[in-house]
């Protein structure tokens, strides 16, 4: 047996015992190891860095005032690349671009103008100035990023000329992108570059450069290349924007068709607009000299076949009916507005007129005839039944075949470059968005990235190399 005097000791040592025990648990548990301080910093700068959609009121402060600094164009010189600078800094100080300065690359100087996290995780734009003056390409830059545009009538949005971060789905995406540039003079025969005379049809050659080159020299992931210059038509090819084209009268600004040209380069979208064709005739028969679709001159039923599958895989085209976007169509309706070019047995009376049908050298299989329309124009000439988006048919340079409303001329943005995109064409590209960058897995994901896998005989689909990125977005990543 212990005395009380024992008791009252071993009582004082098991309260002090437990006191020390404590301490040492609010020890471990508080003071991180040196893999929690790594994941704290990281925290903290993509934190620092993440867009406004989900971040704190400092960072959203620090981030609106970096836009608007950049929507000013006083502070378009100066202000971004001290922030680039800082923000350099600060990502090579916490191993975020790893190793990417150990080589000397082409585009050794580059700033960022907009930052929202690692390159590997984001859709990183290059903007590269050919032949402007800094002036220039600063201030193409702003617009096609920033210009709120201007009001205009138009069916399908009434805002002509937006800068990217001002059109859905683009807008609220805003922290998927990495926006960077360079400086450094563009020596464009060393990227391979050359000019295609089109001047029977555009006042300006179209110039195609090396994309593996160019992408090569920055030193950093960048999934799509702007290249600013003004002797040369705008257009675009898979994940390279050739913006060129500044001659156009007052007042449509330079950054008209931003949007609808990087929509090609990197969503794959088809234009929606109807396309040119020309025909001739002499005497009593008429032949095409630019063809209106790749089967009308065909004499084999294997070109419809093969042309359907290449339509099935763009989004925003589709074959008759539009079943990616509609349950069912109305045929009576349909062959009521197509009557009149039906009716026509020869080429002569087919294409000569209005110009509102094409002559097929053999009976397109859609209407069992060779002289089908060739475009339907209003709304009401929708003929989907239970649809999200309008079926309205039009003739694109490579097919005939069914667009989703906001198409035609009824205007909208892969029509007549102005307002917004419509449903089918949104939503596509706001997957795209969210199953890439970067890469998911989610069963969303897996079905959006098969869908575009392409099988082997569509070796020359006009937007492969899109579907085959695409294809690569689900994957096993686990965080
Ligand atoms: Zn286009």
């Amino acid at each position: 047996m212990m005395s009380k005097k024992t008791d009252k000791i071993y009582f004082a040592l098991i309260i002090a015992l437990l006191v020390l025990i404590l301490v040492v648990i609010s020890i471990l548990v508080f003071i991180p190891s040196e893999g929690q301080k790594q994941a704290i910093k990281q925290n903290e700068i993509s934190q620092y860095f993440t867009s406004n959609d989900s971040a704190d009121n400092f960072t959203k402060n620090k981030i609106e005032k970096t836009q608007n600094d950049l929507r000013s164009q006083d502070n378009l010189s100066d202000n971004p690349k001290n922030e680039a600078q800082r923000i350099e800094n600060h990502l090579q100080n916490n191993s975020v671009i790893a190793d990417e300065t150990a080589q000397t690359y082409y585009f050794d100087n580059i700033t960022y103008l907009v930052l929202n996290g690692a390159p590997s995780e984001k859709l990183n734009v290059f903007f590269i100035p050919l032949d402007v003056s800094k002036e220039f390409f600063h201030e193409s830059m702003k617009n096609m990023l920033y210009s709120e545009g201007r009001q205009v009538s138009n069916t399908c949005g009434d805002v002509d000329s937006r800068g990217i971060f001002e059109v859905e789905p683009f807008k609220s995406n805003l922290n998927k992108f990495n926006v960077l540039y360079s400086e450094k003079e563009f020596n464009s025969s060393f990227f391979g570059c050359s000019y295609t005379d089109m001047t029977s049809i555009r006042s300006k050659s179209s110039l195609y450069c090396n994309l593996e080159k160019i992408k090569s020299s920055v030193g950093q992931k960048v999934d799509v290349i702007v290249l600013v210059g003004q002797n040369y038509t705008t257009s675009a090819s898979p994940f390279i924007i050739y913006y060129g084209d500044q001659e156009s009268v007052e007042p449509i600004p330079y950054q008209h068709g931003f949007v609808h040209e990087f929509a090609h380069a990197f969503g794959g979208l088809n234009d929606e607009y109807g396309g040119v064709y020309s025909y001739k005739c002499d005497g009593w028969s008429c032949h095409y000299t630019m063809l209106p679709d790749l089967c009308a001159d065909s004499a084999s039923s294997e070109c419809f076949v093969r042309a359907q599958k290449e339509i099935s895989y763009i989004p925003n085209e589709d074959i008759i009916g539009c079943p990616k976007w509609c349950a069912a169509y109305d045929r009576d309706k349909l062959f009521k507005l197509s009557e009149s070019c039906i009716q026509k047995k020869t080429m002569s009376e087919c294409v000569v007129g209005a110009g509102n049908c094409l002559w097929f050298n053999q009976k397109h299989p859609w209407f069992d005839a060779n002289c089908v329309p060739r475009k339907t124009f209003e709304p009401e000439e929708d003929i989907g039944l239970d649809c999200s988006d309008p079926c309205v048919m039009a003739q694109h340079p490579r097919h005939l075949s069914f667009f989703p409303g906001c198409s035609n001329d009824n205007g909208g943005m892969m029509s007549n470059l102005v307002g917004d995109f419509n449903i089918v064409s949104k939503n596509h590209l706001q997957i795209a968005l969210k199953c890439c960058f970067p890469p998911q897995h989610s069963e969303e994901c897996r079905i959006f990235s098969e869908k575009f896998t392409l099988p082997p005989d569509m070796e020359n689909h006009p937007f492969k190399s899109q579907y085959d990125f695409f294809s690569t977005c689900y994957s096993l990543r686990i965080n």
